[in-house]
């Protein structure tokens, strides 16, 4: 079987472009692979953080993957600092990659033009790190959203070069080269205050979201302010109209339709009768998350469980 891994950083409440882009595809494959699920600490401490805050989101970004569907018998979950080599690996990847490789990386340059100065070279290492966690497992797909797609590709290339290097006459070589697996729809959803820019936990404004975590009335309350635009209908793909696009996709993930369903559905609608439709689909899709997150997170031995005993490397059998 094929060798699943991926994570999400804890640096905030999960939300909907996490679990559309990456993690309802980690659920819908479940069964299909060998699953590795990890929250990624080490790249939350890369951007100004909190300590105690950290230690409360990675315990509960762990209730959320469960809550979201991943089942502890079938896949593992554990937390990125708890195994060592994460960190040791990076370390001798470091030491392969060249600078220029990562100097390209995108999301380097956007995180650190919102930082200005405080900017770490653990921001910059970032992807040595990400790649030194797939590479760790031989993972051969790691599931993620659209922004991710650059990483995954450096990360095929430092395995690559690593090999080069190091395992000229070796079989089977050193490191295994992963690939990206990416939805068509919901890979990269936008932010609800402006549809060019990816949805995103670091966003300062919390409406700009939708939270996994938000209650329905918040939910409809931050639909109803998101931004739109004043023309007529609403269609798909129309690239003068990023947010009409945007929702119509998260509507039709949320309601579970095809795209020509949502164009015939809601094609003659006004934002005043669609952004209703949307909100209750979004709430009603992710009302059971919610339950079983909070159950999960009311008495927390059972995640303490697992955080002494599943999530230790030992188990990990690598
Ligand atoms: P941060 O702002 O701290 O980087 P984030 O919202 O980008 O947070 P990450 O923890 O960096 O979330 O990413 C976790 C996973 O969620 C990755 O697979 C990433 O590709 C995916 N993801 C993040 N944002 C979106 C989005 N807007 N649409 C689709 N997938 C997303
Ligand atoms: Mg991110």
């Amino acid at each position: 079987r094929k060798r699943v891994l991926s994570g999400v950083q804890p640096t905030g409440a999960l939300h909907l472009g996490n679990y559309l882009g990456a993690m309802r595809q980690w659920t819908a494959n479940q069964d299909l692979y060998d699953n590795f699920f990890f929250v990624v600490d080490l790249h939350a401490v890369t951007t100004p953080h909190d300590r105690k805050t950290l230690s409360d989101t990675t315990l509960s970004s762990a209730a959320m993957y469960i809550a979201a569907g991943i089942d502890p018998k079938k896949s593992r979950i554990f937390v990125q600092s708890h195994v060592r080599a994460h960190a040791e690996l990076t370390w001798l990847l470091n030491c392969s990659t060249p600078m220029g490789w990562v100097e390209r990386m995108i999301q380097y340059k956007e995180k650190a033009r919102r930082q200005g100065e405080n900017v770490s070279v653990g921001l910059f290492d970032y992807p040595v790190l990400m790649a030194a966690d797939v590479l760790l497992y031989q993972a051969d797909l790691v599931p993620v959203g659209e922004d991710q797609r650059q990483h995954i590709e450096l990360a095929r290339n430092i395995a690559r070069r690593y090999n080069d290097i190091y395992c000229k006459k070796k079989r089977p070589r050193t490191f295994r080269e992963p690939k990206a697996l990416m939805r068509t729809t919901g890979a990269r959803v936008m932010s609800l205050e402006d549809g060019t820019s990816k949805m995103s936990k670091s966003d300062e404004n919390d409406a700009s979201r939708i939270n996994l975590t938000d209650p329905p009335n918040v939910i409809r309350k931050k639909i109803k302010r998101c931004k739109t635009d004043s023309q007529e209908g609403l269609q798909f793909d129309d690239p003068q109209r990023p947010e009409c696009n945007n929702l119509l996709a998260i509507y039709q993930i949320m309601a579970n339709k095809t795209k020509e369903e949502v164009q015939r559905e809601c094609g003659d609608m006004r934002w005043g009768q669609f952004k209703p439709l949307l909100a209750d689909a979004v709430a009603e899709h992710i009302s059971p998350i919610q339950d079983k997150y909070n159950e999960l997170l009311q008495d927390k031995s059972y995640l303490a469980s697992r955080d002494m005993g599943f999530l230790l490397p030992s188990d990990l059998g690598y």
